[in-house]
């Protein structure tokens, strides 16, 4: 559900079983956005929204509606680039060190550039394994990117950050450390 607030531009509740109290956050593109319990009517959010004005005003970072919308449209735009790029990439390392995964997938998380999750597959001795890459990769040096890559692959066979996962990183990787240095300099948020 999307309310348009004269104040705040569009705001985004997303509805969560699991959610007691409703909860504000900025989400990717500067939007406000309200957690709230499965059965807030509109009306009960939209109350709640005017209770909290001044708070949000106070404490959340909100773009204007026009920098939101430009915001979308830059990620639209890096999603597409990494849509491009990235598992191409993915395949080239994949190939080049012999690495078998079954998904890639995308992500635009604040805080993560990316992960390898290992789901037990019933009908198959191998796990079934999804590589997910943030699309934020495409803004940062092809290097951090590259390191990203490995790293997430060397996850294949060390689903943790044990002495033999950081061996099998720094085998692909000899500069891994500053890289890993690096890396922290950027955000994967537009
Ligand atoms: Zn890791």
């Amino acid at each position: 559900m999307i309310l348009k607030d004269s104040e705040f531009g569009e705001v985004v509740v997303r509805k969560s079983a699991l959610a007691k109290n409703i909860r504000f956050s900025i989400n990717t593109s500067g939007r406000l956005q309200m957690s709230v319990p499965n059965h807030t009517s509109e009306f009960l959010a939209k109350r709640f929204l005017n209770r909290n004005r001044k708070m949000i005003r106070e404490k959340l970072p909100i773009k204007n509606p026009a920098e939101q919308r430009s915001r979308d449209y830059q990620k639209k735009i890096l999603a597409k680039k990494a849509r491009e790029y990235l598992p191409y990439r993915l395949e080239y390392f994949a190939k080049l060190y012999g690495y078998r995964y079954d998904k890639v997938k995308f992500s635009h998380a604040n805080t993560r550039w990316g992960s390898c999750t290992h789901r037990k597959n019933p009908n198959s001795k191998q796990d079934e394994i999804t590589i997910s890459l943030n699309i934020g990769l495409m803004n940062v040096p092809s290097v951090l990117r590259d390191y990203v890559i490995v790293h997430e692959l060397a996850h294949i066979n060390h689903p943790d950050h044990s002495k033999s996962f950081w061996a099998e990183v720094e085998s692909h990787d000899t500069n891994y450390k500053l890289h890993e240095t690096r890396l922290k300099k950027f955000s994967p948020g537009i």
